[in-house]
């Protein structure tokens, strides 16, 4: 697997850490360690051999992301979300536009930002207001755009527009438009909890793009978002909080067998203590190896992801990644107390861990995919729980 051979992940994991800090009270992103992705050959990561790229698979997706939030959760995510994008690229994107893109992925020079959240519709993602335009041979767009990871540091957007002025809200088109072929206005500030490394400000984006530039049909995002994006976005986010929450959990139990930390493992409710965070992640880490060995198996086999029991496990996979890794950092605040754990100043950061893992749950609203769960829950009869086949 390329996550364990890749040169370099273990030195940018520590990149990505000594510039965490400084970005998250900062609230921009971490340039030093965006540079440091982009030399590393993985902002090409799925991107195939024949373009210039590595050609990793979801595996290597997934473990990569979780040792590169172990560094800083922000920035393994602006990873995970550009690897997101890359793969709805190279999966619906016209050969025009994989041998114009591609090969500028991975040589480091275009990091693609995702644009679907829009105003009135929040984060509904199968819907879209703005209409694109059609000249003829080129594409004109003006869209609000209020949570952009990265967006200001982007080369490229992937973005969601309805089809046409008379489309309806669920016809949506999803375009790639270059920084060069746009106009770029901020309108809104970042200064959130936490996840303040990934720079989500809020863009107005206007500009015109070639025909080819549509990805996937026009009108059919809602089959490159059920291929490709809600996928790779769970088990891309999935695995980043997860990453995150292990990383805290092996500095301290680091600390604690050099001493530099000490527990009363005499007391019965310090060893529950940690029991229970270990319980978290590894039902986290189990339900994410099985959800991307269904995936990956899928795509192997050119099934689609479309039934209910399919979607039910990406869909719990998000809602019990978000719930359980942040249930593990309160608990690991809990357990580290005042000083150690609620104190911004601490050495291990489990006090940024903690705010970032609050976004899990917003980031894609837990309610909405709680809401789509319980709708296909009736549809899948034979209740096919993850890892078995009856
Ligand atoms: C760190 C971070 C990075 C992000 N990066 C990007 C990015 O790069 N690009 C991008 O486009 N977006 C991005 N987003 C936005 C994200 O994708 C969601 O759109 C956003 O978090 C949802 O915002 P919201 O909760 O205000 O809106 P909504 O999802 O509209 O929800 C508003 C409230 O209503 C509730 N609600 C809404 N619909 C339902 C329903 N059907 N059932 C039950 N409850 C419902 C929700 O629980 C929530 O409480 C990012 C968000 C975060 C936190």
């Amino acid at each position: 697997m390329l996550a364990e051979t890749a040169p370099g992940v273990a030195e940018l994991t520590e990149i990505l850490r000594e510039q965490a800090a400084e970005a998250d009270i900062e609230a921009r992103l971490p340039e030093k360690s965006l540079a440091a992705l982009r030399d590393s050959g993985l902002m090409g990561l799925l991107v195939p051999v024949e373009y210039g790229g590595l050609g990793g698979g979801l595996d290597d997706l997934v473990a990569i992301a979780m040792r590169l939030a172990g560094g800083c959760l922000s920035t393994a995510m602006v990873w995970a979300m550009h690897c997101q994008q890359v793969d709805a690229v190279i999966r619906h994107g016209q050969p025009r536009l994989h041998a114009e893109l591609l090969p500028r992925i991975a040589a480091g020079e275009v990091y693609l930002a995702s644009v679907t959240t829009e105003p009135r519709k929040g984060g509904h993602l199968l819907s879209a207001s703005s209409p694109v335009q059609s000249t003829g041979t080129e594409l004109t767009f003006e869209r609000d755009a209020p949570v952009v990871t990265g967006g200001m540091a982007a080369d490229g957007f992937l973005i969601t527009m309805r089809a046409a002025e008379d489309a309806a809200a669920h016809e949506v088109t999803l375009i790639y438009a270059d920084r060069d072929q746009m106009r770029i206005e901020v309108v809104g500030d970042w200064n959130p909890t936490g996840m303040r490394a990934t720079d989500s400000r809020g863009l107005r984006l206007s500009g015109r793009v070639p025909e080819h530039s549509v990805v996937g049909e026009p009108g059919a995002f809602r089959t490159v978002a059920l291929d490709s994006m809600i996928p790779l976005a769970h088990l891309g986010w999935s695995a980043c909080w997860l990453g995150a929450a292990r990383g805290v959990m092996r500095e301290l139990t680091g600390a604690l067998r050099n001493g530099s930390w000490t527990l009363d493992l005499g007391s019965e409710l310090v060893r529950e203590r940690l029991a229970r965070v270990r319980v978290d992640l590894e039902l986290v880490a189990g339900y994410l190896g099985q959800v991307r060995r269904e995936v990956t198996a899928a795509r192997r086999a050119g099934t689609s992801l479309q039934s209910p029991t399919a979607q039910i496990h990406l869909n719990v996979l998000k809602v019990a990644a978000a719930e359980l890794t942040f249930q593990a950092a309160d608990r690991l605040v809990q357990l580290t107390g005042l000083s150690r754990g609620y104190s911004r100043d601490a050495e291990i950061p489990v006090e940024r861990v903690f705010r970032d893992l609050r976004s899990a749950s917003l980031n894609y609203a837990n309610d909405r995919l709680l809401g789509a769960i319980g709708s296909l829950v009736p549809l899948d009869r034979s209740v096919r729980l993850a890892g078995f086949e009856d």
